[in-house]
């Protein structure tokens, strides 16, 4: 056996916290217990009918079977700028400010590689999607925590960042709808930002995984549809979420050609495109009808109620979210949010996912995903209910 070690970035990595409560769930399973899973973000219901069919067809024809175009169909980049204009009026050229991606995830982590350099700072929400912060790193960057305080709707104080960190940043990720948080954003926020980034000169990289995700008749923004965000931004969509398609891996980055472009070279590099069968699957998704979309979000609007109505009458004050499929909640005191997740599990057989997994400032809360259906949500918040002795 050969002695390598590790290399330094790797190193880098923050530790992974799941660990414990990942452990925990094994045994738990192992025993037998009946564990209803809150934890994983992984849509529930398959991938409709019409898409599996188009990926069968699709999958047939050998000219489908090599390689793929790096910047993926002609086909697949003008159904995605139509959907951008019909979904947010925003105007794109398919051929230079759209880039598919093998899931969002692929061009989130690749991004830093195509602006940052060794030293250069990358600023990370925190609570975040854990990638924003490995992917500052694997480009020798440096991630910076903003914090997400729920006294300021889970935005970022931007102008309340170390201004010497700000000065050496390229990159700053938002993502709204948010992941873990649940919050939204409005205009008047994504304003804010962009103002603040035409002004220092930082990329904003805007994570839309969520963005048809929604509740109660509130419609997520694209950051394009506030003025000077084309100078300053790049979006990020995903079919993952919004059409069961987590497995499938694809998803997409819109934004001005000077920044979709360098992703294009750093992914011609590293990748040859989507299987092309993938990329027919999802022109079927997005002309697929907003109907789907709506009958989707009616199912997990359903549940989110039977979750946070319920826990709010077994006395566990939780806010009910108006987007994403989580639920956000605030962890009693007394205990971290390791503890709760782990008492949850062990008394109640329901895993949550301990907020502080996510970044410092999601100590204090624990997040819960709408993925499993109403009776065992129901079920979820029965045992809680009596776990709690209310
Ligand atoms: C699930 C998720 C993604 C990744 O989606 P893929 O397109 O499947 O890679 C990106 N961002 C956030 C915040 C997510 O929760």
């Amino acid at each position: 056996m050969i002695t390598l070690k590790e290399s330094e970035r790797l190193k880098q990595l923050p530790p992974y916290l799941f660990v414990e409560i990942d452990r925990l769930k094994r045994e738990a399973l192992r025993s037998g217990t009946d564990v209803i899973d809150l934890g994983v973000g992984d849509p529930d219901r398959p991938t409709l009918a019409h898409i599996v069919e188009a990926l069968y067809q699709s999958s047939l024809d050998p000219r489908n079977h090599r390689y793929a175009l790096d910047a993926g169909l002609p086909q697949l980049r003008q159904t995605i700028a139509k959907w951008m204009k019909a979904r947010f009026g925003v105007t794109l050229d398919p051929d230079e400010e759209i880039l598919p991606l093998i899931g969002s995830k692929e061009g989130i982590a690749h991004m830093p590689l195509a602006f940052v350099n060794p030293g250069d700072v990358v600023l990370v929400p925190d609570p975040g999607y854990p990638p924003y912060r490995s992917a500052a790193i694997f480009a020798g960057g440096i991630p910076y925590s903003i914090p997400l305080l729920e006294g300021n709707g889970y935005f970022p104080d931007l102008e309340a960042v170390d201004l010497q960190m700000v000065r050496r940043a390229k990159l700053l990720y938002l993502n709204y709808p948010n992941n873990p948080t649940a919050a939204t954003a409005e205009k008047n926020d994504l304003k804010r930002a962009v103002d603040f980034c035409l002004k220092r000169n930082i990329l904003i990289c805007h994570d839309a995984a969520y963005s048809e995700i929604t509740y109660d008749g509130y419609r997520a923004p694209s950051i394009f549809e506030v003025e000077g965000a084309r100078a300053c931004a790049v979006e990020f969509h995903s079919l993952s979420k919004t059409h069961n398609m987590t497995g499938w891996r694809i998803g997409f980055a819109a934004g001005d050609r000077s920044f979709i472009g360098a992703l294009a070279k750093v992914k011609a590099n590293i990748d040859s495109g989507i299987f092309q069968a993938v990329q027919f699957a999802g022109i079927a998704a997005l002309e697929g009808g907003q109907e789907h979309v709506d009958e989707s979000n009616r199912i997990y609007e359903e549940r989110r109620n039977v979750l946070v109505d319920g826990l709010n009458r077994a006395g566990w004050s939780v806010p009910k979210p108006k987007a994403t499929f989580y639920v956000w909640a605030p962890v009693p005191p007394g205990y971290t949010s390791n503890e709760l997740a782990q008492m949850l599990l062990k008394k109640a057989g329901v895993v949550t996912t301990p907020g502080v997994g996510f970044g410092a400032h999601g100590e204090g809360y624990v997040r819960m995903a709408l993925t499993v259906s109403m009776e065992r949500l129901e079920e979820a918040v029965e045992r809680i209910r009596k776990m709690r002795g209310s």
